[in-house]
């Protein structure tokens, strides 16, 4: 993609375009959308751009191709003929820097002309970067089905309010709530069935209702992001994630999930994870209250799940215990070993192999394992149990002695999933016995989860699978 799009002022001065012909002529009639005066610079005009000079919508001039006929405009296009004199009058814009469209000559253009779908205020427009003018023209006949031929209407009838609206809500959520419900309900219907008296009047008693309603409380939402994959997404969370004001989000939150924020929303990053700069989570804790504001809504993004290893529970106690009215909500995600799970199509439970599952986490205080004294290693050992293990890839040593210790069979298979649901995901096929080696010989470095019991040695979907050699297990495996 080598555009960029921006809306550019035509009503100041006028575009010119060097040409007589159809072409000429055709663009003419494009900028005439906007432009009150459109100059056309040829010494031997069509029929075509007579009949515009006629209508009055453009005006035929004397205009050599020169710095002095070039400068200031708020566009040039060369469509002359001649390619020589498009090429000369590309570089003296380019070289002024007015954008310059020469048609069907992308070398030579500074920007280029999309498809529009053209409702006055409301203008879409639509770009391939010039690769496929074809579709962009089917997407054009798309929005045009779809979008009332009356939202022009409505956009300039809602800047007709904007002041008065600002100045009677001076807080700009209460604002924007104000807006997307004009936008959204009983207004935009009367606008679109032409009913424009009265959408002006439900606005007004809108603003005056918004006025003297009291503030809203604060509201944070703790929401699963889910593995990474934005389309693992709930509907619940993406709608969320769309209302918030500010995100706290956190170093596992993938890139496509933040892309759903507002534009205007305050997106702050909370990292825990090691090297980078981390935040503590008392210092999270205090941001949450301290931006918890009435009329506003936070979204809390965590990985995964929030009350799976992610310390919602203890976000939500300071959340409650914090003083001001403060409406807390919690939307599910799926967590890294559902996620594991699916994309290597490994049942966590199957009657056949594991009645039970148990997530624990590796993790412990002073890069240990945690205390597992109130679990009970021993007796999950004999089969029919899967253990789904997080933040274990360090202490993947520690976990091997801990389980071998309570008995397990060193050849108990054990499945690693890096960056499940990622483009990138890797698994890692080993056993107890493999993961003893450490961490250096599984060759992880992202988010892992490992599903450890019978059922990680069950046949993986997907071709990506590196058997890690250290084991006898897995040769067997790779040889059956
Ligand atoms: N709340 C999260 C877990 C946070 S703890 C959840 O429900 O998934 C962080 C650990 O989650 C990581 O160390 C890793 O074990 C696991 N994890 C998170 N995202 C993962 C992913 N995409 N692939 C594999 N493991 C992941």
């Amino acid at each position: 993609m080598r555009t960029f799009p921006t809306f550019i002022d035509v009503t100041r001065r006028p575009p010119l375009i060097y040409g007589g012909g159809d072409m000429a002529a055709a663009k003419a009639r494009l900028l005439a959308k906007r432009a009150p005066r459109i100059e056309v610079a040829t010494t031997n005009p069509g029929e075509a751009v007579y009949r515009l000079a006629g209508e009055g919508v453009v005006e035929i001039v004397n205009a050599p191709p020169t710095i002095s006929s070039v400068r200031g405009r708020p566009l040039v296009i060369a469509a002359t003929s001649d390619t020589g004199l498009n090429a000369d009058i590309s570089t003296i814009a380019k070289s002024l820097g007015v954008p310059v469209n020469v048609p069907d000559e992308p070398a030579l253009c500074s920007f280029i002309l999309p498809a529009i779908v053209d409702r006055d205020e409301v203008t879409i427009a639509i770009s391939t970067d010039g690769q496929a003018p074809v579709l962009a023209q089917r997407l054009r006949g798309w929005l045009e089905r779809k979008l009332d031929p009356k939202l022009g209407a409505l956009a300039k009838i809602a800047g007709q309010y904007r002041d008065r609206a600002a100045r009677a809500l001076p807080d700009g959520t209460t604002r924007r709530r104000l807006w997307e419900s004009v936008f959204n309900g009983e207004i935009a219907a009367a606008v679109f069935a032409g009913r424009e008296g009265e959408a002006r009047q439900l606005i007004c008693d809108a603003i005056d209702t918004a006025q003297s309603a009291p503030p809203a409380p604060a509201r944070v939402i703790l929401v699963g992001a889910g593995p990474g994959d934005p389309d693992l997404l709930t509907v619940k969370a993406v709608r969320a994630i769309k209302s918030a004001d500010t995100i706290l989000y956190d170093d596992l939150v993938g890139p496509g999930v933040l892309d759903l924020a507002r534009r205007e929303a305050d997106l702050i990053p909370v990292g825990k994870r090691g090297r980078r700069l981390s935040t503590p989570q008392k210092s999270i804790n205090e941001l949450l209250g301290s931006l918890a504001k009435p009329g506003h809504t936070i979204v809390r993004l965590k990985g995964g799940d929030p009350f799976v290893f992610g310390r919602g529970g203890e976000e939500i106690s300071v959340l409650r215990n914090h003083g001001t009215d403060i409406d807390v909500e919690v939307i599910p995600g799926i967590t890294a070993a559902t996620a594991a799970a699916a994309s290597t199509q490994i049942p966590l439970t199957d009657r056949r192999y594991a009645r039970t599952v148990t997530f624990i986490s590796g993790h412990g205080p002073g890069g240990g394992l945690p205390d597992f004294s109130h679990l009970d290693l021993a007796a999950l050992r004999d089969g029919g149990h899967t253990l789904a293990v997080y933040m274990a890839i360090a202490t993947a040593h520690l976990l091997a002695d801990a389980l071998t210790s309570a008995g397990w069979n060193t050849s108990c298979p054990v499945l690693v999933v890096e960056n499940a649901s990622l483009q990138y995901e890797r698994r890692v096929r080993t056993t107890i016995a493999g993961l003893a080696n450490g961490r250096s010989t599984l060759g992880l470095k992202g988010p892992a989860v490992m599903l450890i019991g019978e059922v990680a040695g069950l046949d993986v979907a997907g071709s990506v699978i590196e058997e890690h050699e250290a084991s006898a297990h897995t040769r067997e495996l790779a040889h059956a």
